[in-house]
């Protein structure tokens, strides 16, 4: 006989509901029976509902179900209170500050792993430890290595206007389009909040430059569904055999940095590898 499933509900349907979903979905001795939010709509509402698992704006019908355990990661010691009152007994709450402590020992556990939760891009741990074998090979084979480093333009006001799910929906889309747009052997990094980082073997600058240049064009021209549309700001810079990755990432993040005083919305090269001397440039105006 197989042992029976753990029931558990959750209680709030945004960035909290999706990582405990996500920690879940392949837990085979787990059951989650379902998710509560006013917003019907949260992130996690919707892949829920994709998923077959039931999905309720009252969060009292959770608390009055045949649950072990409910979580309540909306961070609202309030909710527990109210829980707390309602639910039966036997079923256990986890929210507040223990919530917390979960999602950050979930942070820890992607950010060992090597990747970024919310994109699934690698993160700077994965970054310090390709960089150096990538390094490594274009010096012994002599190939072409580059770097493009892009920053979402005013995504601020994405989050001021539309609100943090919205923002963080145009992340992941955004990362989606570049997967879309490079080689197998390329990597996408997440470098900070609205900051990615590719790293492309083979890749001289024109090539990096022609690449960076289609990324930029669809990434304004896509109307995003949650928020309008958005820009980028594209920094390239090609291997030189003496670059430590520090230099390297520098002149990747200063050719960033000239795109951005530049009007955005761009991509500029570095020109130190340019013979002509003159940065390499391209923008939309
Ligand atoms: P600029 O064109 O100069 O890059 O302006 P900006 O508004 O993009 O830059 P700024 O550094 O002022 O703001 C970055 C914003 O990105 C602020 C921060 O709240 C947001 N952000 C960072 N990480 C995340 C995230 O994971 N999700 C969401 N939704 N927003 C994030
Ligand atoms: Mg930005
Ligand atoms: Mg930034």
């Amino acid at each position: 006989m197989s042992p029976k499933k753990i029931k558990v509900g959750i209680i709030g349907g945004g960035n909290g509901g999706m990582a405990v979903l996500d920690i879940f979905k392949d837990e085979p001795d787990i059951e989650v029976a379902g998710i509560a939010d006013i917003n019907l709509n949260a992130k996690a509402m919707k892949f829920a509902q994709s998923s077959g698992i039931p999905v309720t704006d009252d969060y009292r019908l959770l608390a009055q179900d045949d649950l072990q355990i409910i979580i309540n990661v909306t961070g609202s010691e309030e909710l527990d209170g109210e829980i707390q009152r309602i639910k039966r007994p036997e079923t256990e709450l986890i929210g507040g500050r223990c919530i917390w402590i979960f999602r950050k020992l979930l942070e820890e556990l992607k950010r060992q792993a090597g990747t970024d939760g919310l994109t699934g891009a690698y993160n700077r741990v994965k970054f310090n430890e390709i960089i150096k074998l990538e390094m490594g090979r274009a010096r012994r084979y002599q190939r072409p290595l580059s770097i493009s480093i892009f920053d979402i333009d005013d995504f601020k006001r994405v989050n001021d206007t539309f609100g943090h799910n919205a923002g963080d929906s145009v992340l992941i889309s955004i990362s989606d389009i570049v997967r879309k747009h490079i080689r197998e052997t390329s990597y996408l990094f997440r470098w900070g909040g609205e900051e990615f980082v590719l790293l492309l073997p083979e890749a001289d600058l024109e090539g990096a430059l022609t690449q960076a240049e289609r990324i930029r064009q669809e990434i304004a021209e896509l109307v995003f569904a949650q928020a309008d549309s958005v820009t980028a700001s594209f920094g390239l810079a090609q291997y030189r055999e003496n670059d430590t990755a520090d230099s390297f990432l520098k002149r990747a993040d200063e050719a960033m940095y000239k795109a951005k005083s530049g009007g955005k919305n761009r991509v500029v090269a570095d020109d130190r590898l340019n013979p002509a001397g003159a940065a390499l440039s391209k923008c939309s105006c």
